[in-house]
């Protein structure tokens, strides 16, 4: 496939980078290896687009957005398969995330006609103040292959809605969904330019958009670690930022939990994408009374999960995105059993890229998988006796993104949400993202939030008109 630049599809002449199918290896297609020129002509294009399309009005805006929506919409099968075979997830979910990444489109296209401002009392009768909000102007936007399309809507639907222009560098291993993303803005009538896609090497391409100041927003959602060379990198000239990083979530269970309940969204949070989402339950903390039940539940639960290729059917569990992603999971399988873990359903072995449901018990904070994001579909389980010591254990991480949480107590469910240092917190429920709430993290988790009205804030300047006459 192509690049999208200023509304033309270009690479043609580029080396390529070879997109591989995780669980078969074969080659699903290519994408163009762009570089500086193609990231800065990007910009070019981005910042010409941003004087006519900041102009236009909201109803245009949602219109241009509503058209694209319903592309998607139509597009569904096809995007899902073609996300499938790049980065692994069933179709099932693949098909859940187009209608995830499409909600951001149709949720953006309505709120972005509800940028509203204020009047202030002046302190002088000849004068007036008034606060207005506008685009911020060009936005760059780097994004992850965990989630192919929607991490992409998540960033551009707001961005567009605001006024803003877009330059977007997909994830190597997943440019081929973002590329037909991109292909069909421009059937729905997105004008050139309005949206840019570069694909090529990571750290070439964000340095450019790093260092030019017309780019006045930065977007991002990957690793801690990359996210902190961005900030870095952005405060070279002062760009706005959002940051979603790594999370470490805690699952708890309160000895009055709904036990089945619990299990059925500890699958869902767990085992989603194979566990890797950066708000997949990470450290499963259970009430030392009712650990052997929701052991001996978790256990039936995860053995009907079936391991294999995403494109067949009843399959719940892909392969991994690449062989590291396996040996970090072996890694951590390991390290826990030789500190003491016991194995309750699954284990170590993996074949290829495939690596199925694992579930430990006995686990203590000093084994790997509880300090760091295992990314991967270990569940590992450990004990507690009192609610201060599970929230000082949950909160005991650099992380902040999501925390869940099963009880049927109300002033449990109060008391404990408001203790837990997370941005996200589900009570009863594994599965809370959606468009029109604010979705980000605490702490090493990110700055900013992606959602809802807080979601739109970060594309735009807050802009004081004091008017004397
Ligand atoms: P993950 O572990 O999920 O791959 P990364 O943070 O490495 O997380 O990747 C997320 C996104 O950041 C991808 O689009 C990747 O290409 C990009 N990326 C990786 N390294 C850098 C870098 N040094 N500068 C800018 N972007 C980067």
């Amino acid at each position: 496939m192509k690049m999208l630049i200023g509304g033309s599809f270009v690479g043609e002449g580029l080396s390529t980078i070879n997109v591989f199918n995780p669980a078969t290896g074969e080659k699903v297609g290519t994408a163009p290896d762009g570089g500086e020129n193609e990231a800065k002509a990007a910009i070019d294009e981005a910042y010409s687009a941003f004087k006519t399309w900041s102009k236009k009005t909201a109803n245009e805006r949602s219109k241009a957005l509503m058209s694209w929506f319903r592309k998607i919409e139509e597009a569904t099968e096809e995007l899902a398969e073609l996300m499938t075979k790049e980065q692994g997830k069933p179709l099932k979910e693949a098909k859940g995330e187009i209608g995830y990444a499409n909600s951001f489109i149709e949720w953006y296209a309505e709120e972005g006609k509800r940028i509203y401002g204020e009047t202030i009392p002046a302190s002088a009768a000849n004068k007036r103040i008034f606060v207005q909000r506008q685009a911020v102007g060009v936005v760059a936007a780097i994004t992850p292959w965990n989630f192919p399309a929607a991490m992409i809507t998540r960033k551009v639907a707001p961005a567009l809605a605001a006024g803003c222009t877009v330059v977007v560098k997909p994830a190597e291993q997943t440019p081929l969904t973002a590329l037909r993303l991109g292909e069909l803005a421009i059937e729905a009538g997105i004008p050139s330019g309005v949206i840019n896609i570069v694909t090529g090497d990571a750290k070439t391409i964000a340095e450019v958009w790093q260092e030019d100041s017309r780019v006045r927003k930065l977007t991002f959602t990957g690793s801690t670690e990359v996210g902190k060379i961005l900030m870095e990198g952005a405060s070279k000239t002062m760009k706005k930022i959002s940051l979603e990083l790594g999370g470490q979530a805690p699952f708890i269970v309160m000895d009055d939990a709904d036990l089945d309940a619990a299990v059925s969204h500890f699958i869902a949070s767990k085992y989603r994408n194979a566990g890797q989402t950066c708000v997949c339950a990470n450290r499963i903390y259970v009430h030392e009374d009712v650990v052997d039940a929701f052991s001996e539940k978790a256990k039936a639960a995860v053995s009907e999960l079936k391991v294999g290729n995403g494109l067949e059917e009843g399959v719940d569990l892909g392969p991994l995105i690449d062989e590291d992603a396996v040996k970090k999971v072996q890694e951590h399988i390991e390290d826990a059993k030789d500190k003491g873990a016991e194995v309750v359903y699954g284990g170590a072995e993996a074949d290829g890229q495939f690596i199925g449901p694992t579930v430990l018990r006995g686990v203590t904070e000093e084994m790997k998988c509880m300090r760091e994001e295992t990314f991967g579909p270990l569940a590992p389980i450990s004990t507690f006796k009192t609610e201060e010591e599970v929230i000082e254990r949950a909160n005991g991480t650099p992380f902040g993104l999501a925390a869940y949480l099963f009880t049927r107590d109300i002033g449990k469910a109060v008391r404990l949400s408001e203790e837990l240092e997370f941005g996200i917190v589900g009570i009863n429920d594994g599965l809370p993202s959606v468009p029109q709430a604010p979705f980000g993290g605490f702490k090493e988790s990110g700055l900013g939030r992606e959602g809802g009205h807080h979601g739109m804030d970060e594309f735009l300047e807050v802009k004081y008109i004091s008017l004397a006459f």
